[in-house]
């Protein structure tokens, strides 16, 4: 990977940390604009930065993210070898009572983010893509025009958008209120195993 590219990374990080474009700014402690080498064929995009992600500035560092490296080293992954990031760099929230909890992105919110993760998927042309949960599967697959259809239907399968695979998954967070989850999370794990191993040899 060229210095070039991941030069041109840093940069667009540093403007998704000042990013004005949408009302998520507002009240953010920390844009979350991604991590991981600018050579990484594989990247993983989730929604959208919970609490701590949006009080680190890294994603998936709260709770689902360490479901996440497990299932990551579940197939002799380590999550410094891959990209990370959101859908919507800056954490949606709502408040209900006294408290504020997350909330799934507005469409405005994703279409103001959309052109950062575009500019990643360009900048870091990824072999592989996959969507972590349905908001992330659902954006992704409109952009590569992929058929729509439910997670249910969709998780686990690989998808060819010209020379990019996608694979959608569940949100790790799934697994976090339904146990039943988790070992189907683990099951889809194994067949992203066998995508990357197929890519890998396409790309020594
Ligand atoms: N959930 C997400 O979708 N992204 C994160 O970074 C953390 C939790």
């Amino acid at each position: 990977m060229s210095s070039n590219a991941e030069s041109s990374i840093r940069e667009l990080h540093e403007r998704i940390l000042t990013c004005t474009l949408c009302p998520l700014c507002e009240g953010r402690h920390k844009a979350v604009p991604g991590e991981g080498p600018a050579n990484a064929k594989t990247i993983f995009i989730g929604e959208g930065p919970g609490r701590q992600e949006d009080l680190e500035g890294r994603p998936f560092v709260g709770r689902a993210g360490k479901f996440l490296d497990e299932c990551l080293e579940s197939i002799d992954l380590q999550r410094e070898q891959v990209f990370i990031t959101n859908i919507v760099k800056c954490r949606p929230t709502e408040k209900a009572g006294n408290w504020v909890k997350d909330r799934k992105p507005a469409t405005e919110e994703m279409a103001a983010c959309k052109p950062y993760m575009d500019k990643q998927i360009e900048l870091l042309k990824p072999e592989v893509i996959c969507t972590l949960g349905d908001t992330a599967r659902s954006q992704i697959f409109k952009r590569f025009g992929l058929e729509e259809d439910t997670i249910g239907h969709l998780h686990g399968r690989l998808f060819l958008a010209g020379s990019v695979r996608v694979v959608p998954l569940y949100h790790p967070a799934a697994a976090l209120y339904d146990n039943s989850l988790r070992q189907i999370i683990m099951i889809d794990f194994q067949i992203l195993r066998r995508v990357l191993s197929q890519s890998r040899l396409t790309n020594i």
